[in-house]
């Protein structure tokens, strides 16, 4: 294995706006008492599925934000759903308090170049499964405290009240849209300006979202791949990149390996760039971005197995001669952009 990261690539992944747009960190913390605050081994389960991430590796890797994913088990009820919302978010606020400083919660983009300037990590609160505010449904994302969220994913690995998934499971549906509670949910997070996130969505659904959705405001999908490279269910299709692109928002891609490797690609992380590269391809390099889904169950490439190897990213981006503004928009300031479209603060 090849995981040469030079001087130059560790230079500007420490320097650089890098803001993750999906992690999962706080999943294991739920599954087994999992302490991001503590510094884990690298590669728990030689990298695969969780452990990816804990705040001393966020900080070696030199990520200075991330959307911190809250993510919506399904088979609960929806009243159980939002108590345990409401469990994970104050984890996660614990998190926050514990941290020494080390990290700190970003609502809006003045907020996050506050969060930086103090040295801190910024931590941008978000929504997986957007069912976690069914039972709530009046209020939509007003029911969360302090405006603490800044983005909701309509849904995730299964359909939902909202609409249809992505994944094999909308064969069970047989509406594939986005329902009427799916816009008008689309309508309360523009009015609160959070991020209408369409990971996960069908694509008949995605259209519906983008329809109900005020142009005039950003849209993003925090983490995918796209289908100009692998064709597949979890994959945008080149006129859903241009429909993002055309809010101002951006297209973050993952690291989960089944998703991005074609026949005959690199076989490391040279994958994610590849990906990367079609987005910049059709949809101009403004639109692209980075969510990697960290211990969001995923297996990354190999060179690219925990938090750790974010400069090794970086070096693939670099041999692939792309431009140091390039590597820039991709890793953070084309999110950020977004963001102070969204919430300038
Ligand atoms: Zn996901």
């Amino acid at each position: 294995m090849d995981a040469h990261v030079s001087d130059e690539a560790r230079a500007l992944a420490r320097d650089c706006e890098l803001v993750d747009l999906h992690i999962d960190t706080m999943i294991p913390p739920r599954l087994w008492g999992y302490d991001p605050l503590v510094r884990h081994r690298g590669a728990i389960l030689g990298g695969r599925f969780f452990g990816h991430l804990d705040v001393p590796r966020l900080q070696e890797g030199g990520v200075s934000g991330a959307m911190w994913s809250l993510t919506t088990n399904p088979f609960r009820t929806a009243r159980r759903r939002y108590v345990m919302f409401e469990r994970n978010l104050a984890r996660l606020r614990d998190l926050v308090a514990r941290s020494g400083g080390a990290l700190a919660f970003a609502r809006d983009a003045a907020e996050y170049r506050r969060v930086r300037a103090a040295g801190a990590h910024a931590v941008l609160a978000a929504i997986q499964g957007a069912n976690a505010l069914e039972a709530v449904a009046d209020l939509g994302p007003a029911a969360v405290p302090d405006d603490l969220l800044t983005r909701v994913t309509l849904v995730h690995l299964t359909n939902a009240v909202y609409g249809a998934t992505s994944s094999p499971f909308s064969w069970l549906r047989r509406d594939r849209g986005l329902s009427a509670a799916g816009r008008h949910l689309v309508e309360q997070l523009d009015a609160a300006r959070v991020f209408v996130d369409l990971a996960h969505i069908h694509p008949q659904a995605f259209w519906h979202a983008v329809e109900a959705h005020d142009s005039s405001l950003p849209l993003i999908v925090t983490h995918t791949g796209v289908r100009g490279v692998k064709q597949h269910w979890r994959n945008l299709d080149d006129d859903q990149l241009r429909a993002i692109a055309d809010t101002g928002g951006v297209v973050g891609v993952m690291y989960q390996t089944s998703f991005l490797s074609r026949k005959g690609g690199p076989r490391d992380g040279a994958m994610v760039v590849e990906h990367m590269e079609h987005i910049v391809k059709v949809a101009g390099e403004d639109a692209v971005a980075l969510g990697t889904d960290y211990d969001g169950a995923i297996t990354p490439p190999r060179d690219l197995r925990d938090g750790t190897s974010y400069p090794r990213l970086v070096q693939h981006m670099i041999d692939r001669g792309w431009p140091t503004e390039r590597i820039r928009k991709a890793l953070g300031l084309n999110f950020l952009r977004s963001f102070e479209m969204l919430r300038p603060g």
